[in-house]
């Protein structure tokens, strides 16, 4: 029997009207809005009423972002407001957390009201994070948090960080960990900017000295942690790899137009063939990411996805590369220039209206799509071992205190 209580499509759709009556997204502001759409259960409606959801099927969440777009001009993109605690924290929070909290947190992390970032990396623990060494010791009811963490996404604008400390150094790397919700206004945080090659400081090195976290702010049990950051690693990459849910939409999309939009003697004939089959070939692979992305959340068991979340990441950041690498050829050599004035940050909404600096910006930021959220070397050896079932590469380490495991400096 379904764990999820039965609603029609058209029950949900309803509701979603019932929302927009009250509160019109063009009139109201964004915290009134999501505040409302978490009111009426319309945030995550696989969470438990009172907690944003409704306490259906997941896969009802694509009916409410369908009816929310609707006749509107303002309609907000969850993975724009809040990419990290909308997409990794709130699930990992409501899995693992006490009540106390999720009743503190979720809402203000819907509304964006207060963001969240992720202090896993660190500059000896990337691709292997169970390695890490930030170390966390307890000192009554308090923690005390020292480390450094590096690639920080939004931490110079986080209310919360999910952190993963090292509790026990004396059992093998897996088992000594514990996860934190880490308030980033603690005294003893640090942070300092990192600019990448788009020019922008989206992401940050984090110091921890000293910092105290209310032993009340641990998610999952001492010396759970790793279990509890693979469900934030198994939602990141579900997020990361969620595709376009619209046919031909995304990236996909504004290669096309910008193709469509060249003078048609722009390119020689050969080289126009040759481009056409390209676009046509990346157009039939993009919608193949839609339709496994829309499989793999029809597969998401108890709400939080599994290790295929890894197929569709894997996937969509390597054809996004191609897709933008493509849109540049179509360009030329206006690819190669950077107008006097590009922006040395994110585009907002209305730059991205050009499609050309949107593009330009976008084939930068694609090169750290197989990077961020785990390497798609990882996520192959993920692939192979977790969904194929293929024999796991050797490991070395295993079963050694990670206390003893060599490391340099
Ligand atoms: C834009 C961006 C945003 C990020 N945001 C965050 C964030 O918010 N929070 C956070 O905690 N981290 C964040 N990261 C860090 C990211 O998770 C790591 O960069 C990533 O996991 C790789 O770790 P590393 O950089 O230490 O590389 P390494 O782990 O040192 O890897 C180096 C190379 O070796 C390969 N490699 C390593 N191990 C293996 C193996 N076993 N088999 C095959 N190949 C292997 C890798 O694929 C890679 O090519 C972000 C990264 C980027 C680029």
């Amino acid at each position: 029997m379904s764990q999820y209580r039965p609603m029609t499509e058209e029950e949900l759709r309803e509701r979603v009207r019932r929302l927009k009556a009250e509160y019109p997204p063009d009139k109201v502001d964004m915290y009134t809005f999501r505040g409302a759409q978490y009111d009426h259960g319309l945030a995550w409606v696989h969470f438990p009423e009172g907690y944003g959801g409704l306490g259906i099927n997941p896969k009802l969440q694509a009916i409410v972002a369908d009816e929310l777009r609707r006749d509107v001009h303002t309609v907000y993109d969850d993975l724009a407001v809040n990419p990290i605690g909308i997409g990794m924290g709130a699930p990992t929070l409501m899995t693992y957390g006490s009540d106390e909290l999720k009743r503190a947190l979720l809402r203000k992390c819907f509304t964006g009201e207060e963001i969240w970032c992720q202090l896993f990396s660190e500059p000896g623990a990337g691709s292997d994070v169970a390695g890490l060494a930030t170390r966390a010791v307890r000192d009554g009811d308090d923690w005390i948090v020292n480390g450094q963490k590096v690639w920080t996404t939004l931490a110079h604008v986080a209310k919360w960080g999910l952190l993963v400390a090292r509790t026990n150094p004396d059992v093998p790397k897996h088992e000594g960990l514990s996860y934190f919700l880490l308030d980033m206004q603690s005294p003893g945080v640090e942070v300092r900017p990192l600019y990448q090659i788009t020019g922008e400081a989206e992401f940050n090195e984090v110091f921890l000295n000293d910092v105290r976290i209310p032993h009340r702010y641990m998610l999952g049990k001492e010396g759970q942690g790793w279990q509890v950051a693979i469900t934030t690693l198994m939602n990141e990459r579900t997020a990361l790899g969620g595709g376009s849910t619209q046919k031909g939409g995304g990236p996909i999309q504004v290669l096309m137009q910008i193709w469509a939009a060249r003078p048609p003697k722009r390119h020689k004939p050969a080289e126009a063939a040759v481009l056409r089959d390209r676009i046509t070939r990346l157009y039939i692979e993009s919608e193949l990411l839609r339709l496994t992305a829309l499989r793999a959340r029809e597969m998401m068991r108890a709400g939080n996805p599994g290790p295929e979340g890894s197929v569709g990441k894997l996937a969509q950041a390597e054809l996004y590369k191609k897709i933008w690498e493509c849109t540049m050829d179509v360009l030329g050599e206006e690819a190669l220039v950077y107008e006097p004035g590009y922006a040395l940050r994110r585009p907002s909404q209305e730059e991205r209206r050009d499609k050309v600096l949107l593009a330009k910006y976008q084939f930068l930021r694609s090169r750290a799509n197989s990077i961020e959220g785990g390497t798609s070397e990882i996520m192959r050896n993920i692939l192979g071992e977790r969904v194929l079932g293929l024999p796991g590469e050797p490991r070395t380490d295993k079963g050694i205190p990670w206390k003893d495991i060599p490391r340099g400096g």
